[in-house]
């Protein structure tokens, strides 16, 4: 299958946010993803193994920039103790990245933000080539459906060769949920990512999807794009790839849990 290294990584990983595998690595490498809903520490071992993990639903980060600068650090700091804990070790080295697009002077804050935290940072890199370290594509688009942004790489040979990044995720769909149930927005953000709820949703987003499609479009149209790889937490919604395929027309593929995988991709990169 074309997802299977990124299939394992993924799987491999949500094993260890349950349960750490304790080993006597000699070095840990650390990936901080700071996102508009989550904050992600994917944490491999020597072997670049995924050892441990950890979560957080936060609102610090806004359209790639940190709006929330002590809450960040906190939110990195308490993440990094958990897993320390828990593996009987201390963390050192990470890696952050930046949403596609985003300056320098955002990629400084996030970088205050990873150090703050009592990390020595090893890389920043962007978000499509730490997706890539996983999806390990060729020749295609990723397209990173987060919770404020769609992120859109073009790849060329293996390399990022076009990015952008458009106001418009799954806060969206949340919203669109929230106003169509008469549910607050957390409400709907909860029955959203309840995977029973999906076949149900589908018709009440698709002018959603539709419009994040169109946003696909009109990014892509100069390239000889050909293929459509779906990332981000959004696009854990069971069926957004037929409809995203349907209205591109084009071939669009998504690993089994498209939730963490860049910021395993952080992590490779460390
Ligand atoms: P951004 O990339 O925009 O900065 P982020 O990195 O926080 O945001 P992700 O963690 O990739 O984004 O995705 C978060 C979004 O995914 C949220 O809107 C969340 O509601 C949604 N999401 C998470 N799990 C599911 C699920 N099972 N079904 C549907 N949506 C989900």
């Amino acid at each position: 299958s074309t997802f299977l290294y990124c299939d394992q990584l993924v799987s491999d990983f949500e094993k260890v946010i349950e349960t750490p595998i304790i080993n006597k690595s000699s070095v840990y490498y650390t990936g901080v993803d700071l996102g508009t809903a989550y904050i992600v520490l994917a944490v491999l071992d020597e072997n670049y193994q995924p050892v441990a993990g950890a979560y957080r639903f936060a609102s610090v980060v806004k359209d790639g920039m940190v709006v929330d600068y002590i809450g960040a650090i906190r939110i990195v700091k308490e993440l990094k103790q958990e897993i320390e804990e828990k593996l009987g070790t201390e963390l050192i080295y990470a890696a952050a990245a930046l949403p596609p697009g985003t300056d320098t002077l955002d990629s400084g804050a996030i970088k205050n933000v990873v150090q703050a935290a009592g990390f020595e940072i090893t890389n920043i890199l962007d978000e499509p080539t730490a997706a890539n370290a996983v999806l390990k594509i060729k020749d295609g688009a990723i397209i990173d459906i987060g919770g404020g942004t769609t992120g859109i790489a073009i790849l060329k040979d293996g390399k990022v060769i076009y990015v952008a990044d458009e106001p418009t995720g799954g806060t969206h769909f949340s919203l669109v949920i929230s106003g169509a149930y008469k549910m607050s927005f957390d409400e709907a953000d909860v029955y959203k990512r309840d995977f029973k709820n999906h076949r149900e949703l589908i018709p009440v987003i698709r002018p959603v999807i539709e419009k994040v499609s169109t946003i696909i479009s009109r990014h892509i149209k100069k390239y000889s794009v050909k293929e459509l790889y779906l990332v981000g937490g959004t696009c854990c919604l069971e069926g957004i790839e037929d409809i995203i395929a349907k209205q591109t027309k084009l071939p669009t593929y998504k690993p089994q849990n498209p939730m963490f995988v860049t910021p395993l991709g952080i992590a490779l990169n460390c």
